[in-house]
């Protein structure tokens, strides 16, 4: 969620196995795909108990349609991951987790963060960072609202804009002069707008690195 970056993520599984199998393999899946509304919803009335239940519902209906594990498409709705795990019997691929084995493979261990103000904010998500030893660096208050405001406002509804994208490589660009080795885009919509070419930082897509190893998980 949202559905603007389950596109995305559909697209890429599919392409590795196509690059990894040939011919014309495609990846099995089970897309459960919720009314991002209801989610939003949750998270601006910090009912998180109840994006949970949502959640873990989806989660539970996956396992029972025969899925091998779960992939949660979105960096923010893994402030809910442990409460999905305790319903289900498979494994969830964890995207910090995912996207801190990257980073270090990459041999970054200062890193700015961008995502939505929970993602920033929080510590659900940095806190997986840290266990792995990565220093993680994230905006400042004002910059934050511009950077969770784009990603609402715009990113989930389809809306890339050369403004929004200025304000991101600015901010990216402030984190690097603080010694950032490479930006995380935590937020799954983030690689609408930002991609490597606009800047010589290390740019380390959620999207893609998450989507990649599902489905070489999958494949192994
Ligand atoms: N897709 C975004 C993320 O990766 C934000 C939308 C959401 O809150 O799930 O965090």
């Amino acid at each position: 969620m949202s559905w603007e970056s389950t596109v995305l993520y559909y697209q890429i599984v599919n392409e590795v196995v196509r690059k990894e199998r040939g011919g014309l393999h495609s990846a099995k899946i089970l897309l459960y795909s919720v009314d991002f509304a209801e989610i939003e919803q949750c998270q601006a009335t910090g009912d998180w108990e109840k994006s949970a239940a949502i959640l873990s519902e989806a989660a539970r209906n996956l396992q029972k349609g025969g899925a091998d594990f779960i992939v949660i498409c979105t960096n923010t709705m893994h402030k809910v991951a442990p409460q999905i795990q305790a319903n289900i019997n498979i494994p969830i691929i964890h995207i910090a987790e995912a996207t801190a084995n990257e980073l270090l493979q990459h041999k970054v261990q200062k890193v700015a963060l961008l995502g939505t103000k929970y993602t920033m904010t929080q510590d659900f998500y940095k806190d997986k960072l840290i266990a792995m030893g990565i220093e993680v660096l994230i905006p400042n208050e004002q910059e934050i609202e511009a950077v969770n405001d784009i990603i609402y406002d715009e990113l989930c509804l389809g809306t890339v804009s050369e403004p929004s994208k200025r304000k991101y490589l600015a901010i990216m660009e402030r984190l690097a002069s603080q010694g950032a080795q490479g930006v995380i885009l935590g937020c799954t919509e983030i690689g609408l707008l930002i991609h490597q070419e606009d800047t010589s930082l290390p740019v380390f897509d959620t999207t893609r690195i998450h989507a990649e190893k599902a489905a070489m998980f999958a494949m192994k």
